[in-house]
């Protein structure tokens, strides 16, 4: 008989030691979207990550990361390294526990925004910790409905590249496996964005998936005209036409358009994502785990936006959403970015237009020998 104080037991395990690390991840080269030609942001050319390492008494650890892009990572360092002493001690089975007590340690900067998207890498590493505790993958640790996901390419089709440039890197994409192609809009002038969404459109052919995003750079009118501008090409959805904030404006457009609306990366709570999912703004709800602050508040928004009969397709971090994607009961799509593969040692497996769910347990991830390299900064928190 297993001592029920200890091991395994009632009383369960506890957090011993957290780590964080901030780490600058370089792009190959400069990224811009809509906000940089609108002139509201400067070209992306590194992804900031927070890792979160987790060690328990029982001598399990855990992996999880949050990020950010452009600005705001010394923040959430800040913010993380602050309230992580609370989860000390604790059982990393109890993860809503822990959760809260996360959250309300630094509740006074707000439970939204930097503080949520702070405490994710936390509340990620302790799902990890579950999982491998359970000898299971994430996905099949929450219950999965499938061992392989629908995968899009994304960071072929940003907009500092020619549209010819865009259609031979669709085409790569294609040739690698992926099973469908993103492309950004949102351009100054939608004649510009028409002319090369009708390019890669002819170069696809009829039958690849397609989507287009706007990165939240058109008024209402605007996305309107484009959106039945749009239409011609048989669009997957229509992503961020519209201020993420402006939920009232998504549902509109969504209930104007045949084309369906995609929206909500930029949320970085529940009751912001539930606003979403009450007015009923789009057809395609994108949680980002890192964003809305973990995987414990992503899975209630998902249990909402099931119940609202809505897809959810995921923003980014395909290595932890593939896991999420998977274990949605609606087939959605996970985006693919390979930005942050350096960090990782597992590469991701895609065949046939389908991202495979890893098997190994947690999150199926470990740090790379290259990541230590790219980290700026850390701190490290002990239980008495
Ligand atoms: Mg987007």
């Amino acid at each position: 008989m297993p001592d029920p104080t200890t091991h395994g037991g009632h009383r369960g395990d506890r957090i011993t030691r957290i780590e964080l690390g901030l780490h600058d991840v370089p792009l190959a080269f400069p990224v811009s979207d809509a906000k940089v030609l609108t002139g509201r942001q400067k070209p992306m050319a590194e992804v900031s990550v927070l890792t979160c390492h987790v060690e328990t008494a029982d001598g399990l650890t855990g992996l999880g990361f949050s990020y950010t892009t452009r600005a705001g990572c010394r923040a959430q360092f800040a913010h993380a390294s602050e309230v992580a002493g609370v989860a000390l001690g604790q059982d990393p089975s109890d993860i809503a526990k822990v959760y809260d007590s996360l959250l309300w340690a630094g509740a006074s900067v707000g439970r939204s925004g930097v503080a949520t998207q702070a405490i994710s890498t936390i509340d990620t590493a302790l799902w990890d910790v579950k999982a491998r505790r359970a000898g299971l993958s994430l996905a099949k640790l929450l219950g999965s409905h499938r061992d392989s996901v629908r995968t899009y390419n994304t960071s072929g089709g940003f907009l500092q590249a020619p549209v010819e440039e865009v259609c031979d890197k669709a085409s790569a994409s294609l040739a690698a496996g992926i099973g469908g192609i993103k492309m950004k809009v949102g351009q100054p002038d939608l004649r510009e964005d028409l002319r090369r969404v009708a390019a890669v459109r002819e170069h696809l052919g009829p039958d690849v998936p397609l989507m287009v995003d706007a990165n939240q750079q058109w008024d209402r009118a605007t996305a309107l005209r484009a959106g039945r501008a749009l239409a011609e090409h048989d669009l997957m959805w229509i992503e961020e036409p519209l201020d993420a904030y402006d939920a009232q404006g998504h549902a509109a457009l969504s209930r104007a358009l045949d084309t369906p609306i995609a929206t909500g990366e930029m949320l970085t709570s529940v009751g912001e994502l539930v606003r979403l999912v009450d007015l009923r703004a789009a057809t395609f709800l994108q949680p980002d785990v890192p964003r809305v602050g973990g995987v414990t508040p992503y899975l209630r928004v998902a249990t909402l936006a099931d119940h609202a009969g809505l897809q959810v397709a995921p923003h980014f971090v395909m290595e932890i959403h593939v896991h999420l994607a998977a274990a949605y009961p609606r087939e959605s799509w996970v985006e693919h970015i390979e930005w942050l593969s350096p960090l990782f040692d597992e590469r991701l497996t895609i065949t046939d237009g389908r991202m495979q769910v890893p098997t190994a347990p947690g999150l199926g991830l470990t740090l790379s020998d290259q990541a230590a390299g790219l980290r700026r900064d850390h701190v490290e928190l002990r239980a008495d």
